[in-house]
């Protein structure tokens, strides 16, 4: 049994710290959580005195099988390339142990998936969409996938008008994905100003629907203000990116925060991936400034704001980004212990498993961060990593 005792515990609920906290590790959960605890025989005391614990960050927007390589393809399978490898060991170095893929090849990231909950992997938790509803001749298949016949047969499904979306999401379950992805927009991503067909109201709402009663969560990526009010109408559970680049609809109405205050629906803004692409695009306007705008305004409106990255796409240091991440959202107005919040206990209720991981208290795996240097006093902190447990393991140590 491991206790890592004397720690300054800021435990992931957005509570304040808790000075001089023992927490009681049992397999690959935590048990206890307290002052004083009496260390039961044969425990293995690590005194983390002058040390701060925190649950393992959470990045809610990941593709394991995208490269920051452009020389190679923007999506490839486990055994084309090395990056799902590279990406695990970069996401643990970095304190991150749960990810949420947001597009990655079918079947592979569902086999990784299964080895890594095995404990067959070195890796942190992967929570997986399957295979990503976009309108046929749109975004990403047809602008950062450049139509490759591969991708689109592993990472993609094609909505016509007669698809049918009910059995598509029946599949999907079956297969075993833990999420639904949908690509709301028409803004094509390589070239401005350009558009590509949209998925229609009525398609994202019978996707929603069918997504739901087979007990599977929706996250749909939105790229500009009028992509968003229609995600949040059709009931979608998160909204992902809020403006991107090569947009041009860069302004939001109070009205609209205001219902996405109201609603139970959740956002990660990926500012990341958006800072570090502003630019990039031959002509297109940047659009950091109204995004950086608009997170801000989503803070004081109280809307529920998770942690996601895009990792994995060119440009968004994998593992790194979440840390980033948590800095954009401290500049945008966020507290240094909200923006802890969001990255641990938020993402995991807007994952849905608050009662599984995110959090320090009894029950929850131990995955869990020890930081040399404290957070609170400068968000920068957060990369100070001393030690990374996934699952009750150590899996980086940087202590002595
Ligand atoms: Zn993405």
């Amino acid at each position: 049994m491991l206790a890592l005792t004397h720690c300054t515990l800021i435990d992931g609920s957005g509570g304040p710290p808790i000075p001089d906290t023992d927490v009681l590790l049992d397999g690959d959960a935590i048990l206890r959580v307290g002052h004083g605890l009496p260390l039961p025989p044969g425990a293995q005391a690590l005194d983390l005195t002058g040390k701060f614990l925190l649950p393992g960050f959470i990045d809610a927007h990941t593709h394991l099988g995208s490269s920051a390589d452009l020389k190679r393809p923007p999506v490839a399978g486990r055994f084309v390339t090395y990056d799902y490898a590279q990406h695990r060991e970069q996401a643990l170095e970095w304190g991150v142990t749960t990810v949420r893929s947001a597009g990655d090849y079918m079947p592979d990231v569902l086999e990784v998936r299964d080895l890594a909950e095995q404990g067959a992997l070195r890796s942190p938790r992967i929570l997986a969409a399957g295979k990503v509803f976009q309108a046929d001749g749109g975004h990403p298949g047809f602008s950062v996938y450049f139509g490759d016949p591969d991708i689109l047969e592993h990472v993609c499904i094609l909505v016509r008008e007669d698809t049918d979306l009910e059995g598509e999401v029946a599949a999907l379950a079956r297969a075993g994905a833990d999420w639904v992805k949908i690509f709301l927009s028409d803004d094509n991503k390589m070239k401005y100003p350009c558009t590509v067909p949209k998925l229609t109201i009525p398609q994202v709402e019978r996707i929603v629907r069918a997504a739901h009663a087979n007990g599977l969560s929706v996250m749909c990526h939105v790229d500009d203000a009028t992509d968003l009010e229609q995600a949040l109408t059709a009931g979608v559970d998160t909204i992902e990116h809020v403006i991107n680049v090569a947009t041009q609809d860069h302004t939001f109405a109070p009205a609209l925060l205001e219902r996405l205050a109201d609603s139970d629906t959740w956002v990660a803004p990926t500012m990341v991936a958006t800072k570090l692409h502003d630019g990039s695009i031959p002509g297109a306007p940047p659009v950091w400034p109204a995004l950086h705008k608009a997170v801000g305004q989503m803070i004081q409106a109280g809307v529920k704001l998770g942690v996601g990255c895009d990792s994995g796409i060119p440009f968004v240091p994998y593992g790194e980004c979440v840390h980033m991440e948590m800095e954009l959202l401290r500049d945008a107005g966020m507290s240094e212990l909200q923006a802890i919040a969001a990255a641990t206990g938020g993402n995991a209720s807007m994952l849905k498993r608050a009662e599984q991981f995110g959090t320090v208290r009894p029950g929850l795996a131990a995955d869990l961060v020890v930081l040399g240097s404290d957070p609170l006093q400068d968000i920068r902190n957060t990369r100070d990593i001393r030690l990374v447990l996934r699952a009750g393991q150590i899996v980086f140590d940087r202590l002595i």
